[in-house]
């Protein structure tokens, strides 16, 4: 008998009610009944963005769909844009610009640190006619959480646009779009959303149309224009991936319904114990002070096969956790805690991270990291 429990970094677990929402009996989309699920599921979509004044876009991809949505109605061939690169998703953006003929200036940050904003403005200052800073709201590949609110200061300082892969930030740390000025931020339905992959949303504020309207990188399916357009029209420009809204209007309702500011409090409740549970098992935290509420990455201790440990743990038990990926491969591990998670999934997580360092003959004293947590959260 197996039973699965993900603490992946996406996909997360789903609540059964969105569950249920998605096997809903399929209906047509150019209806109202579909109008109107798609219209509060838009406005729910606002408000996890924090934003009255821009848009959200629902296109039917993964997230990284919506991240070439980003580049390629924000940017013009011969562009210059500076990107944040502090892992395998600030990687991406860079990849997804140099492959439409965009100029790519790199900051580069150290694996599991965050960007400093001072060089961020330096970088600028530095190189002429920047049009657009990319930068990521947690680095899924590390663990790190960069302070969007102090890049926005930055780019707002040089009147550039500010384009945030806030893909599993969203739902477990703050990014206030309209407060901090934030013109593009794009996020997928398998992270914070408790939903199933395969929806990506693109929050579009009205700072960002200038550029927008410039924007001659080819597009067809990912055109801003042709979604604003229809959802004014309270629908979508190509069929929907209907299921998966339908589910959204669940997933997107219970999160309204405990308030966002408290779906944010019981993360950083959540990751703290985590982290805490870690480092009673003598463990160390792989993004240090830089460690966000999405998931916490941890130093795989020597002379422990961690992958190996993860995959046993997979396959006999279905408690999922997950490695590293390139050059953190077998280096570190990570446990996802966004979304549909409480305080005794975090006491599973550690208990099974016990028993994978304990079968691998790690020296440590079993127990010790789930009371750390238990004693966390009752405090
Ligand atoms: C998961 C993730 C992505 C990629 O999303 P896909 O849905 O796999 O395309 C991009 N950026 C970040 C920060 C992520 O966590």
């Amino acid at each position: 008998m197996k039973k699965t429990y993900l603490f992946t970094p996406g996909p997360t677990q789903i609540p059964p009610d969105v569950v249920l929402a998605e096997a809903s009996p399929m209906i047509h989309h150019r209806t109202s009944e579909f109008s109107d699920i798609f219209a509060n599921v838009s406005e729910d979509l606002k408000y996890i963005f924090q934003t009255n004044d821009g848009e959200v876009f629902t296109f039917a991809s993964s997230g990284t769909g919506g991240m070439e949505a980003c580049v390629v109605n924000s940017l013009s061939r011969g562009d210059k844009a500076v990107v944040v690169r502090g892992g395998k998703f600030g990687e991406r953006w860079a990849q997804l610009c140099e492959t439409f003929g965009v100029t790519v200036v790199s900051v580069d940050v150290e694996n599991g640190k965050a960007v400093d904003p001072d060089v961020l403005n330096d970088t600028i200052q530095r190189e002429k006619e920047v049009k657009a800073v990319f930068a990521t709201l947690s680095e899924t590949s590390t663990g790190v959480v960069h302070n969007i609110e102090a890049i926005a200061k930055v780019v707002k300082g040089h009147n550039l646009l500010l384009v945030v892969d806030a893909i599993s930030g969203i739902g477990v740390h703050p990014l206030m779009m309209d407060a901090w000025g934030i013109d593009i931020a794009v996020t997928g339905s398998q992270k914070g959303c408790m939903l199933p992959p395969g929806l990506a949303f693109v929050c579009v504020a009205k700072s960002a149309w200038g550029a927008i309207e410039k924007s001659d990188l080819p597009k067809y399916y990912w055109n801003f224009k042709k979604m604003q357009k229809a959802l004014s029209n309270r629908t979508t420009a190509y069929t929907p991936a209907i299921s998966l809204i339908m589910a959204a209007g669940k997933a997107l309702a219970m999160i309204r319904e405990e308030g966002i500011e408290n779906v944010w409090s019981r993360h950083a409740k959540l990751a703290n114990a985590t982290r805490e549970g870690v480092k009673a098992l003598g463990l160390e935290l792989f993004a240090g002070d830089a460690s966000g509420n999405v998931l916490t990455s941890v130093k795989a201790p020597e002379g422990v096969n961690i992958d190996a440990g993860i995959k046993k743990l997979r396959d006999e038990t279905g408690v999922t956790i997950t490695g590293g990926q390139d050059e953190l491969k077998g280096k570190i591990f990570r446990i996802g805690h966004m979304g549909y998670v409480n305080e005794f999934d975090i006491v599973l997580a550690i208990s099974a991270v016990e028993k994978i360092l304990y079968e691998n003959g790690y020296k440590m004293e079993l127990g010790k990291g789930v009371s750390r947590v238990q004693e966390i959260l009752v405090g």
